[in-house]
């Protein structure tokens, strides 16, 4: 079974991190969702989604369930996954 990191791009200043990694706050004016932070530049709304898939920083551009686990690929390991079925 393959093990799936979910990982993020941040757009300022080009720093990766996981997803433990990321900054979250709840919305300070109380809305009912969070704002997400890079924990390097500290910028906020600059992070992208990247490939689950271990070593591909590719950016993530589709979700799949593979044996039951949703996880974000790119394009390519779209394709590889899907072809196996
Ligand atoms: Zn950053
Ligand atoms: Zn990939």
């Amino acid at each position: 079974m393959k093990v799936y990191t979910v990982k993020w791009r941040c757009n300022d200043c080009g720093a990766i991190m996981t997803d433990c990694q990321v900054l979250r706050r709840k919305h300070p004016f109380g809305l009912d969702f969070y704002i997400f932070g890079c924990c390097f530049c500290k910028e906020i709304n600059t992070l992208r989604q990247m490939c689950s898939m271990t070593q591909c920083n590719g950016e993530a551009v589709t979700g799949l369930h593979d044996h039951g686990i949703y996880t974000w690929v790119c394009e390519k390991h779209f394709k590889e996954l899907t072809e196996k079925e």
